[in-house]
């Protein structure tokens, strides 16, 4: 009816205005949270099983909400995202990285990765390149110890323009890698036209591998073609001895997981790389 259609339009025009305001006001919090400095990374160690060290770490972002206590990134990245935040967000990140990647260069640890993720919408600015080029050269990294982590959808869409988005920023130095590798549609022969460095093999498949055949199969699969490929692999989310087992026979040799170390706040992923270089 139409009285019907009428309350209809009201209940959704309220409810959109309702969740315009509620975007509005997250917009600004999140705007906030970057001028007073409100947001940490933390680090997580990538290992490397042959060397035995750590070759890298992901730096993982965090909200220090003044009310809300330590906000997770999935509680606030995808507002970021639907709002441009990410933007700011991300360009932070960055730089909050590199420079701690160069500080640790300068204290005297063994050069390592620092494993950035970059959201689709980050991707997409016409000036990404740019960005990375110029917190490259404000923070003085060696371009071979940035790695940016692009998940796998971002691949799958509008190829040509990734594609030169990717071999631009292949230019600089950097490494890139594909993150949450196997959720996708993505084979590894398409993949093969992109400048890449590294998958990650996703954490659900990691999470089966020990109790079904199919997953196992598929990690292997993985692994044994990204080799013949002369692409890097490393798994995350390893969390069991079984996994990191089984991952290793199956030639896996670089993981990242809670079996190996939580993500770490700076001064204990510091602790840890002393503690390292000291055995
Ligand atoms: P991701 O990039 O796939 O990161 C891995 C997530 O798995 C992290 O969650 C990490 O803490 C968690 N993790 C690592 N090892 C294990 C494990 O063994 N077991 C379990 N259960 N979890 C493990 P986190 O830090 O909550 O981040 C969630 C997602 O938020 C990330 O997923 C990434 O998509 C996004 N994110 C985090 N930081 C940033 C950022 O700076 N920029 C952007 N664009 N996205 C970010
Ligand atoms: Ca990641
Ligand atoms: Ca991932
Ligand atoms: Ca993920």
């Amino acid at each position: 009816s139409k009285e019907t259609s009428r309350n209809t339009y009201k209940f959704f025009n309220h409810h959109m205005s309702e969740q315009a305001s509620k975007q509005l006001s997250v917009e600004q919090e999140l705007r906030k949270a970057v001028e007073r400095n409100e947001l940490v990374l933390m680090y997580q160690p990538q290992v490397d099983l042959i060397s035995d060290q750590i070759t890298g770490v992901e730096a993982l972002v965090r909200w220090q909400h003044p009310s809300r206590g330590l906000v997770p990134p999935l509680e606030f990245i995808p507002l970021a995202e639907e709002t441009g935040m990410i933007v700011p967000i991300g360009e932070w990140v960055l730089r909050t990285a590199c420079r701690q990647n160069v500080e640790w260069q300068m204290a005297g640890y063994t050069p390592m990765r620092v494993a950035v993720n970059l959201s689709a919408y980050q991707f997409k600015q016409s000036n990404i390149v740019q960005t990375v080029a110029e917190i490259l050269r404000e923070t003085g990294l060696n371009p071979k110890y940035l790695e940016l982590e692009i998940t796998e959808s971002i691949a799958m869409q509008n190829a040509e323009q990734v594609i030169q988005t990717l071999e631009a920023l292949k230019l600089l130095g950097i490494q890139i890698s594909i993150d949450d590798f196997g959720t996708g549609y993505s084979s590894l022969s398409y993949l093969r036209n992109f400048p890449i460095d590294r998958l990650k093999i996703d954490k659900t498949f990691v999470d089966n591998i020990t109790d079904s055949a199919g997953d196992a199969v598929i990690a292997e699969s993985i692994i044994a073609m990204a080799k013949s490929l002369k692409l890097e692999v490393i798994a995350e989310g390893v969390e069991t001895k079984e996994q990191y087992q089984f991952l290793k026979s199956s030639g896996c040799h670089e993981m990242q997981g809670y079996f190996f170390s939580k993500p770490l706040p700076v001064d204990r992923l510091t602790s840890k790389l002393s503690r390292l270089s000291a055995a």
